[in-house]
Formats: C-alpha cells, sequence, structure tokens
C-alpha cells in the first residue's frame, strides 16, 4: 500500500527566497501564491513559486484566498513549463507554522500547504500540510530547505 505520506517536501532556493521575501514585504497580511515542481519516489521537489494576490475581503491579516481564476492560471504555467502544480504557500503574521481550521476546510488533496510563519516581520519558522486521505485533517511534511543546513528551524540574520 502507498502512502505519498512519507514523501520529503524539498524547497529549492529560489522558490524559498522568493516566498520569505513575499511573506516578509505582505506583513502584517498574509502572502499567498502557488509552487510548481515534480516528483520522485520519495521527494517533492519546489522549483519554482509564484505570488498571486490575496483575495480575501476583509481581513487579510488572519486569512488568504486564491481566486478560481488565478488556479486556472496556475494550471495552464505549470503546463506550460512541464511542472506540476505541487500545492500552496501563505504566511502566519505573528502566528506560528500550524495550518489553522479555515486552512483545513479550503485544502485539497494532493497539495502540499508551505506555511511561513513570520514573527515582527521576520521569518520565524517554515512547515508543510498535507490533507490526510479521509481529507478531515492534515499530517506535517517533512520539510527539507536547501538554503540552509537546518530543517523547519530558521536563523533571520
Ligand atoms: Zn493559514
Amino acid at each position: 500500500m502507498t502512502e505519498q505520506n512519507s514523501k520529503i517536501l524539498i524547497l529549492e532556493s529560489e522558490p524559498d527566497i522568493l516566498m520569505r521575501k513575499h511573506s516578509i514585504e505582505d506583513f502584517p497580511n498574509e502572502s499567498c501564491g502557488f509552487m510548481y515542481g515534480y516528483e520522485t519516489e520519495t521527494e517533492r521537489i519546489i522549483t519554482i513559486a509564484r505570488p498571486v494576490i490575496n483575495s480575501k475581503e476583509g481581513d487579510q491579516k488572519r486569512r488568504f484566498e486564491i481566486s478560481p481564476f488565478d488556479y486556472m492560471k496556475a494550471e495552464a504555467f505549470a503546463l506550460q513549463k512541464n511542472l506540476t502544480l505541487l500545492g500552496v504557500y501563505h504566511s502566519h503574521p505573528q502566528h506560528p507554522a500550524i495550518a489553522s481550521v479555515h486552512d483545513l476546510k479550503s485544502a485539497m488533496p494532493f497539495f502540499s500547504y508551505v506555511i511561513y510563519s513570520v514573527m515582527n516581520a521576520k521569518i520565524d519558522d517554515v512547515k508543510s500540510w498535507q490533507l490526510k486521505d479521509n481529507g478531515e485533517e492534515f499530517y506535517e511534511e517533512e520539510v527539507r530547505l536547501t538554503i540552509l543546513n537546518t530543517v523547519n528551524k530558521i536563523q533571520t540574520t
């Protein structure tokens, strides 16, 4: 029985840096965007990240939303680049990188949900979440960063 649970999420430095910058720039609002890449038997490798507009009406400090049109554009971009649309990233301003109930409600199967925790306009942590097969809860994916030799905990200076 194959569980995709065992794959390690690898963030290549270029998309990782872009997502960090975006999350800091949009602070104290939530940033969001798509992640693209490819998979092997044991790994899911993110090679490109592309920001999208947080289309949430109202409080963007605690919520993000991506429009259906942006999802369509993301699918088209993946096809064009011969990459797989692997997930969505967003930031948690002044909150830990733990997926919220709201994140769970809007989550789709297969996608990795990478969350950057931004504390006082600095990246504090990154975690990734994926829906379990029952679709009712997340499990945490192992994240490997290529710009730093640490898993999860990040030096910001
Ligand atoms: Zn969230």
